[in-house]
Formats: structure tokens, sequence, C-alpha cells
């Protein structure tokens, strides 16, 4: 077993989830099979209870598990699925240990962080090892070195690294450099007092991944190695770059790769990374552009999507075309004309999953210009629900059609709390979740897209469809043609419309760069070929 470690210092938000997604992926293309954990340091179990504004996204995985947003970039970055044991949080660790004390396991022993919690940190990560098969479990620690919450994660890494002996684990530590003054002068002191801190605990970094605005210059390069007790081969420099999934090749250009399995003893191999700079290219030449309106309540907090956004870079990278987001707030749109202007003249529109009644009304109205203007519209999760209600008041003409999760005694509550739900009053880890087998229509148009009948689709809510209005929906066009298993509605999609399409799932969490997600890529198509004809239509001289 052999293990990875990426810490960070001076401030959190550095990246180090895409560093340690990048040294994946860089043991990956050298054909080495690896793994990524995260640790959280926070007390609660999941993400799930977290509000998406505190923390960004909750990704779900396969197995329903509400982790932390990293988890999509491991995911992305790897091309491989991963399991909730793959994210720690000191919640679970804690919850495992008193549940062992209440047990008895102890044996009337004093329970302590020291050995007993590290212990089971230390039990958990190699856990993950065996489990998942993989000869390098790399491992991000959350937050920031110094932060008491850490501290036990850390410790437990420091023993881990004393028992599995001399070239089996590495510490990556990740820190600013910070650019400073009129003459932009890098500095190095933060480094250096965060290597300390590091040091302190009985941890030596082996490499250290300098972010800042800017490359290094040799010479900062050379100062944090003097006095951080690193070779210069091991500085690495990470520029901002504009496209996250460059950051492997940055790391590769600077000998990481050689310099990393060098130190864990690994096998040197030339790297192999397929599609992968196939994409980076189609993705920097970029192409036709599109104009896509994302209509959400977290839009001050990209993070708040940070899978959607994702997804669409994975369409520019497999299309060649350019793809420019615009963000709408949802409890801002109703009242703000311009927008409402320029959402009018958006080549394709996605409504994201969310929760609870505000910005409920800006939604049903951008999904209605959706609708009638015959823009290409995805509806994920809440934005599926809110196509149905917006259908249900504008079409059916039922003017109170609504969620009960938005007006709990609606004359018309097209959608509607699951029946398992009912019975629920906890909300950690309650909702419908992961993965789930959904049967599409033959000949549908989303079964042309995926170009099978069956898929499996990752979910997370608490609301349906409710199934005494299908009859309605389908009469007036908008079809059911996807199922779960036990006869959920899955799929909506609009007979007479381009591209109308809502999923109770969400398929932004399945998009990865070298496989832009069906859906996505349908829809980015679809909006290219909307605007193909409008502009030809536009160039088309007119007739004497
Ligand atoms: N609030 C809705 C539900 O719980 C949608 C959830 C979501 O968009 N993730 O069903």
């Amino acid at each position: 077993m052999k293990v990875v470690v990426v810490s960070g210092g001076v401030i959190s938000g550095l990246g180090k989830g895409i560093t340690t997604s990048s040294l994946g992926r860089l043991l990956k293309a050298r054909g080495i099979a690896v793994t990524i954990l995260k640790i959280d340091p926070y007390l609660n179990v999941d993400a799930g209870t977290m509000n998406p504004y505190q923390h960004g996204e909750v990704f779900v995985l396969d197995d329903g598990t509400e982790a932390d947003l990293d988890l999509g970039n491991y995911e992305r970055f790897l091309g491989q699925s991963l399991v909730g044991t793959h994210n720690l949080t000191t919640g679970k660790i804690y919850r495992a240990v008193i549940e062992k004390e209440r047990r008895g396991d102890y044996l009337g022993n004093t329970v302590q962080i020291i050995p007993h919690v590290t212990g089971e940190i230390k039990r958990s990560i190699r856990d993950v090892a065996q489990a998942s098969g993989a000869e390098v479990v790399l491992v991000e620690v959350g937050g920031t070195v110094g932060d008491i919450e850490s501290m036990p994660f850390l410790e437990a890494l420091r023993e881990l690294s004393y028992e599995l002996g001399e070239g089996h684990m590495a510490f990556v530590h990740t820190t600013l450099v910070p650019v400073v003054g009129p003459v932009g002068e890098a500095k190095t002191k933060p480094t250096q007092h965060s290597v300390r801190e590091l040091r302190a605990i009985g941890i030596r970094p082996t490499m250290i991944v300098a972010r800042g605005p800017a490359p290094l210059s040799p010479d900062i390069k050379a100062k944090i190695s003097l006095f951080c007790d690193v070779p210069p081969e091991a500085v690495i420099s990470v520029p901002d770059q504009p496209l996250i999934y460059e950051v492997p090749l940055v790391l590769e250009a600077q000998g990481v790769g050689t310099h990393l399995t060098r130190l864990l003893g690994l096998p040197e191999r030339e790297p192999d990374y397929g599609r992968w700079k196939t994409f980076l290219e189609t993705y920097r030449r970029g192409g036709p552009s599109i104009e896509v309106a994302v209509v959400g309540k977290y839009t001050e907090l990209r993070d708040a999507y940070l899978s959607h956004t994702e997804a669409f870079h994975h369409c520019q990278g497999t299309l060649g075309c350019t793809i420019h987001l615009q963000w709408y707030d949802s409890e801002d749109l109703p009242r703000n004309p311009a927008a409402l202007a320029r959402l009018n003249r958006s080549d394709a529109m996605l409504v994201p999953g969310g929760f609870g009644s505000r910005g409920v009304d800006g939604k049903l109205l951008a999904i209605e210009i959706a609708r009638t203007k015959n823009i290409p519209y995805l509806g994920v999760c809440y934005g599926f629900q809110m196509a149905a209600i917006e259908f249900a008041r504008n079409v059916l003409k039922l003017p109170e059609a609504n969620t009960t999760e938005v007006e709990p005694h609606t004359h018309d509550p097209v959608v509607c709390l699951l029946e398992e739900q009912k019975a629920t009053d906890r909300m950690g880890g309650t909702m419908r979740l992961g993965a789930q087998r959904v049967a599409l229509t033959p000949g549908s148009k989303v079964a042309g897209i995926y170009d099978r009948n069956e898929i499996w689709e990752r979910h997370r809510h608490r609301y349906e469809i409710n199934p005494s209005y299908i009859e309605r929906f389908e009469a007036a066009g908008l079809k059911v043609t996807g199922r779960s298993v036990d006869d959920r509605v899955e799929v909506l999609e609009l007979s007479e419309h381009p591209f109308f399409l809502g999923v109770q799932y969400h398929p932004e969490f399945l998009s990865r760069p070298e496989a832009a997600h069906p859906l996505y890529r349908a829809m980015v198509v679809a909006a290219l070929e909307r605007k193909e004809v409008a502009s030809s239509v536009a160039a088309a001289p007119a007739r004497a």
C-alpha cells in the first residue's frame, strides 16, 4: 500500500482537490491503479445536510452517499466511480468510535483521540486501499494545516507513514505564494510558516505545490526549496489555469510524474493520456459559440452548480464549440426586464436542482420562455418538477398546480412527496438517493439520445410527479418516456418541441471529460443546430 497525502497551507480554496485529482490522473496515465479519498474534518457526518452556499454542490455517489464536491472532481479526473467510504469526516469517525465504545469493544479502556480516533482513521484508509484494490491511495486533507479539527487526521497520517515505512508515503503540501506590491513580488513567507506548522506535528513534506496567479521564477523555487527542505525539482508551480483539466499536464511538464514514482518506488513508465489530450485540444480550439442560460437560486456561488458547469466543459471539449454560461438568479428574474430580454435570446436553457420556495416563480417563468420559444431545455430534478408545474398551469390550465414542497395544501399537487418519505422526520441521508435503474420508452427522443432503453442514473429527491396527472400530461403532449423499476416518472419530454426534456435524476454527476453526458451533449447539439438555422435565415437575402 502506497499513500500520497495532499495537505493545504496558508488558506483554503487553493484547489487542493484539483491538485489531488491531477496527481491521480498522472499516476493513472502510467498504468498505476489509483484511488482517492477525501478527509473533511468537519463534524457533519456527510455533506447532505450542508447549505450549498457554504460548501458548494453536494455530490451524490452511486451508493447514495451525499459527498463533498471534490469527490466529483476525483471521479471526473480518474474516470472512475467512487463509493461513500472515500469521504471521511470527523462525524463518521466519531460515530464509529462511539458505537464501538457502546458495544464494549474497547474492553474497559479509556477511549482517547490517540490511539482510538487515530486508529479508526488509519483503519478507514487501509480499508479503502484494500476494497478498491488500488496500488496508490491519494488522501486529500480538507481545511488548512493548523486547524484544530484536522489535527487527529494529520496525526493518524503521520502514524501511518511510520507504520508503512520509508518510501511508502509522500506528503504533498499545497500552499499559496501570493504576489504583492507594485512590482509584483512573489512572497514565500506564508509557505515557510505553513511548512513549519506541518513539521511541528512531525510531517516533513516531500513536495510543495505552490499556487498563485503566475508561474514561479527559478529563484523563488530555489528559495522555497532551501527554506522548506525539499529538493528544487519537488517545488512545483501551478499558476491559475483557464481549465482545470490542464493541471495534470502542468504537473507533468515539471517532472512530477517521474519524481513521484521514484519517491514511491513505482515503475517509471511513459504516461499515456489517451483521449485526455484530444479533449484539451478540442476545448482550446473552441468553435461556433452558443449561450446557455442557467436559471437557479444559488448563482452567486458557482460551486453550487459545479457538476453542471463541468458537464458543459466536457461538451465543449467533445463537440468543438464555445459554450458561454449565462447565470440567472431565479429570485431576481421576474422583476428584471433586461435579464428577461437576454434570456429570451438564449440558445439553450438549464434549470438545475433545488429546494424550497425561494426563486420558484423565476424558474417557472424561464421554463415558459423555453417551451414557447422553442429554446432547447433541460430540467434537472427540481427543474424537471418545475417543467411539469409550468405545463400544468399554462397548458392544462390548472392555475394552482404546484409541488407540495412549496404549497402543502395546493388544489393541484402535480408534484408530491414520495410515499416512503411520509414516515421520515430525519434530514440526513433520507432522500431517494443514488444510482437507480430507469427504463426508457423505446423510440422516444430520450432513448435515442442515450441509444439504449435502460440506464442507471443518480438521484437525490423527496418529491415526485403525482401519477394521477400523467394521463392529462400525456394527452396534451408532455410524455412520460422514462420510468423507474417501481414505476415512478423519471423522464418527461415534450413532443412538439425541438428539445424539451426533464429528468428526475442528476445526469451532471456522470459527465466526464472523456465522455460528456449524452443529455448535455444532445442539448448543446440542439442549440447549435437551432442557431445555425436562425443565422442562415438571417443571412438569406431578402426576397424582392
Ligand atoms: N426539492 C426537490 C425534491 O426534493 C428537488 C430536489 C433536487 O432538485 N435535488 O424532490
